[in-house]
């Protein structure tokens, strides 16, 4: 084992602060990556927070990463020492169930093991990427294109999967009307993505203080819903509309936006149950899902597509130091449009 330096969080109400944690040594099938960069999700601080369930404080969050590979076990063959590489929001899975097989590891039947504040098969739980090292089995470990500028690589691992894979799946393309609600970590990137499948994009932001950027990024329309218009004009308009809020949202207002055979897909993660009136969905034919992260090959793709197409988030590198700071201005929605904390500092 090795102690490395980290961020952690001591409870839900404390800020998080400078700690050590171990890693374990590298086994065979391991690969020792000394992290560069790691992005704050809005999940890292749902989690610290304690707003999704108990968790094992203190507690390292963050599953943005990338880094260099700086050693590898004996039976290692897709990865070597110098790799510039990335690691998300799994770290680990069964390997052998019908959707692990399929690719389909986030959905593991048995549960996948998440990068932070999950029983690892060791035992031991899981720490995330708010630290200077981190050791990963090599099957959970992508390659980071080097067309990717390499501090603004990390929210790829997270936000860029979690908006591509439901994209890729519902088919967003030429001639597909595509809104994308919340312009944060996530929307911006589905902004960026869903232009580059060819969709006609449309932002749904509470306000139109972002529209510039918003438009910059890629989006052809730009409304703001705090604007009671937005709803009555926009009616039975998308054929799929990503949610990527994080906090409750009136559902059937959102809903009533779609078209005939559209689909509305929740990646935003609010703690409560949101209630739905199925008439909404009966009118239109109208669909509602939810999709979480996605698997390792399309992760792969999803980071080779962004590679070829030239996009890459939007950040703001910050200090470790910054990082409590950080979680506030998220919370403000206030982030433009990822916060990466630099590795070097922590
Ligand atoms: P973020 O950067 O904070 O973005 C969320 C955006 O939602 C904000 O920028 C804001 O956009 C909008 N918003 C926030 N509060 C709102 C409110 N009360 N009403 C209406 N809109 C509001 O967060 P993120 O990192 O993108 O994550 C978004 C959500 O996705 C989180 O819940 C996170 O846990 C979840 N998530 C899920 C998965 C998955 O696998 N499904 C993966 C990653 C993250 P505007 O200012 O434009 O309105
Ligand atoms: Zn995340
Ligand atoms: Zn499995």
């Amino acid at each position: 084992m090795s102690t490395v330096k980290a961020w952690a969080a001591p409870s839900a109400t404390e800020p998080l602060e400078p700690t050590t944690i171990e890693r374990r040594d590298v086994g065979a099938r391991d690969v020792l990556i000394e992290i560069a960069y790691a992005g704050i999700c809005h999940s890292d601080i749902h989690t610290v927070r304690g707003e999704w369930g108990e968790v094992p404080y203190p507690l390292v969050v963050g599953h943005e990463i990338v880094g260099t590979v700086t050693e590898v076990g004996s039976d290692v063959s897709r990865h070597q020492v110098g790799d510039r590489v990335g690691v998300g929001c799994m770290v680990g899975s069964c390997r052998e169930c019908e959707n692990c097989k399929a690719g389909e590891e986030q959905y593991c039947l048995k549960g996948n093991i998440g990068t932070y504040a999950s029983k690892d098969e060791d035992g031991t739980i899981t720490q995330g990427g708010y630290s200077t090292h981190v050791v990963v089995a090599e099957d959970f470990v992508l390659s980071v294109p080097e067309a990717i500028p390499y501090e603004a690589a990390a929210p790829l691992l997270c936000a860029g999967i979690t908006t591509y894979s439901p994209l890729h799946h519902w088919n967003a393309g030429p001639g597909k009307k595509v809104a994308v609600v919340g312009l944060g970590g996530l929307g911006h990137m589905a902004v960026k993505i869903a232009h580059a499948m060819g969709a006609e994009v449309t932002v749904l932001s509470q306000s139109l203080k972002k529209q510039e950027d918003g438009l910059r990024l890629g989006a052809d329309h730009y409304y703001a819903t705090s604007d009671e218009s937005t709803f009555k004009d926009l009616r039975n308009t998308f054929d799929l509309i990503v949610n990527t809020v994080s906090a409750e949202l009136d559902l059937d207002a959102y809903l009533k936006l779609l078209r005939l055979n559209g689909t509305m897909v929740n990646v935003g993660a609010p703690p409560q149950a949101l209630p739905l009136h199925v008439f909404t969905l009966f009118d239109q034919r109208r669909s509602f899902a939810g999709s979480g992260i996605g698997g390792i090959r399309e992760t792969q793709e999803m980071l080779d597509f962004c590679a070829e197409h030239g996009i890459a988030p939007e950040t703001e590198l910050i200090s470790a130091d910054q990082v409590n700071e950080a979680y506030e201005r998220v919370l403000a929605s206030d982030v433009r449009y990822r916060f990466v904390i630099d590795a070097s500092t922590i």
